[in-house]
Parts: structure tokens; sequence; C-alpha cells
């Protein structure tokens, strides 16, 4: 065994059906009696709710939360904390709306109540990605960690079955990169592959039954684990390209990384061919036609050019996306880089 470094998550994990409602004792247990609920617009019924299930201890509803968390928006709901004397705050949503709990845990360190009704994942990661006049940069910083998380899979029967499998796929990517990670560890690699695990037996199910309970537990577990691999190890090839798209050419986040997934994984199938081995197995045996085999199954998009990329654009994707590297297992060069996007344009299955 190689030697390693493990430092478990600090945050409280309350996971199961029905267990929203014990929202009213996390945000006592940590000490405070004024939340704010954040949530996107969407999903404002939702969170005027849940404000009102919380009572007394809400001090009212900011449903301004949009994607890629812009600076000016978190400002704007800086000002409700400061006019409420908001003493935490309570996010009800996707990545989106934790994105912003998260922007104001990092302004001000109040405490954060999370709620996730995607499986994205951010709720247990200690990353702020935010915007500002067209960039966006990624923070990482202990306060930005929220200290309650609760999973609660009766909140998630209605996320459509298109979201349901882009943000799946999303999470399996924290997982993928996980197992191949420099910073990586047992624990990490345990709970990487039970997380691919949990989505390869519980996608399919939900493709067909989007309500089914026991699937849709088995999701969202599969979204804790996945998250908090990516809270834990470093990321590397996938995530860059992920964020090069989304970030210059703004292609939708989820979607992104469910088209880049297989791809990343058979480019990095030989350097980490025993790292990835049990994710391989799970997938037919082969990590990069294996997850292509299993996005198309579910009706996942295949397709860079379904997202109005241009091939011009793919060469500047390769120029950016290969400018300042993050490690990876498999050395990167414009060239290999632009042929893997290519694939991933045209839509083709990765050997
Ligand atoms: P999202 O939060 O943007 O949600 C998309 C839409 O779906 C929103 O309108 C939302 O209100 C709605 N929605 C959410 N749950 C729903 C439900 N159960 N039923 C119906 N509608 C629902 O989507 P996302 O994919 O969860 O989050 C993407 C964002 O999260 C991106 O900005 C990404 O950068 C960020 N992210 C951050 C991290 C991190 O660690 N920092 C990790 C993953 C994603």
């Amino acid at each position: 065994m190689k030697s390693f470094t493990y430092a478990g998550s600090p945050a409280r994990i309350l996971f199961g059906s029905g267990r929203s409602a014990e929202v009213s004792s996390a945000v006592k247990a940590l000490d405070c009696r004024r939340a704010l609920v954040l949530a996107t617009p969407h999903q404002k019924a939702d969170a005027e709710a849940l404000s009102e299930r919380l009572g007394a201890l809400s001090v009212g509803v900011f449903s301004g939360a949009v994607m890629h968390t812009p600076v000016d928006v978190t400002e704007k709901a800086l000002k409700v904390v400061k006019e409420t004397e908001a003493d935490c705050v309570v996010s009800l949503g996707g990545g989106s709306t934790t994105g912003l709990g998260k922007a104001i845990a990092y302004r001000t360190d109040l405490p954060q109540v999370v709620i996730p009704t995607t499986y994205a994942g951010s709720e247990v990661t200690p990353i702020l990605g935010q915007t500002e006049g067209g960039r966006k940069t990624t923070v990482r910083n202990a306060s930005i960690l929220p200290e309650v998380v609760i999973y609660d899979p009766d909140l998630t029967l209605g996320l459509p079955v298109g979201m349901s499998v882009t943000s799946g796929l999303n999470a399996m990517a924290h997982a993928v990169e996980g197992l191949y990670a420099q910073d990586r560890d047992p624990v990490s690699t345990l709970m990487a592959l039970d997380g691919l695990r949990a989505f390869r037996d519980s996608l399919p199910v939900l493709v067909k039954s989007p309500h089914d309970p026991d699937a849709r537990a088995e999701a969202l577990y599969g979204a804790w684990l996945c998250g908090t691999v990516l809270g834990t190890v470093g990321m590397a090839l996938h995530h860059k390209i992920c964020h090069t798209l989304g970030g210059s050419f703004d292609t939708p986040h989820a979607e992104t990384h469910a088209v880049m997934l297989p791809h990343t994984a058979a480019f990095n199938a030989e350097a980490a061919e025993q790292e990835l081995a049990a994710a391989a197995e799970l997938f037919g045996g082969s990590i990069g036609g294996g997850l292509w085999d299993f996005t198309k199954s579910i009706g996942a998009p295949l397709s860079l050019k379904d997202f109005g990329l241009t091939e011009a654009d793919l060469d500047r994707a390769a120029d950016i996306a290969t400018e300042n590297p993050y490690w990876n297992p498999r050395p990167i060069d414009r060239t290999s880089i632009r042929t893997l996007l290519q694939q991933a344009w045209e839509g083709v299955r990765p050997d």
C-alpha cells in the first residue's frame, strides 16, 4: 500500500426519506435562530414552504440564485442577509443555490444547511466557483464547506429525467477522476467506486420510473459519495476541459460533464489502468467505451456539437485547456486534446 494522508470531512450528513422535516432542529443545533432560505426563482415556492416549516426560525426567502454564482447576485443576497440579520443560510436546490450559500458563507462565515435536490455534489465540497465580468474563478476554503447536509430523496422525486441523468453523470465524473487523483486515499477510492455503482444501478431505473423511491435514494446516496470525493481530492483533465468549455463557451454544466466523461476516461484508461480497473469492471470491462454505452443507454447527450460549438471553438478550447493544465495521469499535449475534443464533438464511441 502506498502512503496516504486522510482528512475526514467535518460536515454532518443526515440522509433518508422525510429527513428534511428535521431542518428546524438542524438550524438550532448550529445555535442559529435566524435562517435565510435560498433558492432559484424556479424553486421559490418550495423555498417558501420550507420557510414556513421553519416558522419563527426563518427570516425569509431569497430566490435569486442562478447558475455560475455571479458576484452581483451574491451582493444582492448579502444585502438581504444584513437587513434581516440572518445568522445562517438554508440552501434548497442544486449546485446553483448551494453556490450562492457558499459565496455568502465565504464572505460572512455564516453556517450553512444545504438540502440538495440534484446530484451535482457541490454541498459536500469546500469549493466555490463564481463569475464576475464574464470570468469564472474557483476558490477552496474551509469556510465554504457547508456544516450540515440533509439528503432527502423525497425532494428529488420531481427532478426531471434529463436533469437526473446529466446531474448523475456530473457526479460520476467526480468519482472517476477521484480514482486516479494523485492525493487519493483508500476511503476516497471506496467512496468513488460505490458512488459509481450506485449511479450505474439507479439511473437506468429512474429513466423508466422517475418516481421510484429506492432508485431515487440510491442516486442521492451516489451523489453524496461522489461529491465527497470531489471535496477530498484534486481533479484532472476531465474537470479542466469542462471548466474550459463552460467558462469560455458557456456550454451547459451537467450536460458538458455527461458528454466529456467517456472521452476523458478513455484518454486516461491506459495511463491509469490499475486505478480504473474496478470501475471498468462496473461498466463491462472498458472504462471509456463502457461509460459511453451507459451514457447512451440512459439517453444522455453524446455530442458537443449539440451545444452549438463549432470546430473553430474546439481549436480555441484545446489552446485554453492546455495553457495551464491540471496534473493528469497521462501527459497532455495540444494535439491529443484537440483529437479528444473532436471525438466528443462528433459523439463517436471512444475506443
Ligand atoms: P442547478 O442548481 O443550476 O439547477 C438547474 C435548475 O433545476 C434550476 O432552475 C433549479 O432550480 C432546478 N432544480 C433543481 N432541483 C430540482 C428538482 N428536484 N426538481 C425540479 N427542478 C429542480 O443545477 P446543478 O447541475 O445542480 O448545479 C450546477 C451548478 O453547480 C454549476 O454552476 C456548477 O459549477 C456548480 N457545481 C459546483 C460544484 C462545487 O463543488 N463547487 C460541484 C458541482 C457543481
